[in-house]
């Protein structure tokens, strides 16, 4: 877990790791960096399953997760009553995608994407310069893709799907499948074609259904930096032609890597925190 202090002005002033154990030894260990320090309000971008709706009594829980001591764990409430100043949460993507809509790549866009491949595959979506939330939250790592036949791997590792995205795709996906891990195949042509034929699916579907205006990419496995260009190749070749928009006449520019260089997480929750500190002024 990532804790940073910064100014309204994206500005980070400093910034330290904290390794996500259970809460009862990382809890403390985050409070304390924050004691002290003087801050205005706190925005959190975290892993989930998370309650956003608030209305809901647990608005503000992690819910379902394959982090069982985190499950049903109530990090907002906590945070807020234990430090004292207004926290706004979402989702760790949508933190990132908020953060690529303020002040990266995306900024002025009315709808954009931010897709983070690496230990798992989550997709934020920004719709009028917010996180689109819905009834939970969109999970489009999770979307269903055709499994290539010719793939090595007979079935997806996600434990709930198999054949999901995240299943096929993610970082451990390309281990389990060449025994490797995604840098060791580095040099592999055959690892990233189908890397990029699974990408360029959900990328297709996510065109035919949010139309966003631009699609980041972030996350470790993207520092493969010849994926990027068999993902613009793939969703050309997927969508046949079928959808004509501006974006698509320059995918170069439709498809892009992330423009803050791994800060797109913090800058996401500096702008959420400016947003709680915002709202309880207005509630006040
Ligand atoms: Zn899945």
């Amino acid at each position: 877990m990532v804790c940073a202090v910064g100014r309204e002005d994206g500005s980070i002033v400093e910034q330290v790791s904290i390794p996500t154990t259970e809460p009862s030894r990382c809890m403390p260990q985050i409070l304390e960096y924050f004691r002290g320090k003087d801050i205005d309000a706190l925005g959190v971008g975290c892993f989930g399953l998370l309650d956003l709706d608030r209305d809901s009594q647990s608005y503000g829980s992690i819910t379902t997760t394959p982090k069982l001591r985190w499950r049903n764990y109530p990090i907002m409430r906590v945070l807020g009553t234990e430090l004292g100043v207004p926290v706004g949460i979402d989702t760790d993507v949508n933190a990132a995608a908020l953060g690529e809509a303020a002040w990266g790549c995306t900024q002025g866009l009315a709808c954009s994407m931010y897709i983070t491949v690496g230990t798992g595959i989550g997709v934020g979506i920004i719709v009028d310069g917010k996180p689109h939330h819905g009834m939970i939250h969109p999970e489009c790592g999770h979307i269903p893709v055709n499994r290539r036949a010719d793939d090595p791997m007979t079935r997806g590792i996600c434990p709930y799907h198999g054949n999901c995205l995240e299943g096929l795709a993610s970082g451990p996906a390309i281990e389990n499948r060449w025994g490797r891990s995604p840098a060791e195949l580095a040099g592999c042509e055959a690892v990233w074609a189908l890397e990029a034929y699974y990408l360029g699916q959900a990328v297709c579907s996510y065109i035919y259904t949010i139309s966003p205006e631009r699609i980041v990419f972030g996350g470790g496995v993207m520092n493969q930096k010849q994926l990027l260009p068999l993902i613009r190749s793939e969703v050309s070749r997927q969508l046949c032609g079928y959808i004509q928009g501006k974006g698509l006449n320059d995918l170069d520019s439709y498809i892009v890597p992330s423009a803050l260089d791994g800060r797109q997480g913090v800058l996401g929750c500096l702008t959420l925190a400016v947003q709680a500190r915002e709202e309880a002024r207005h509630e006040v």
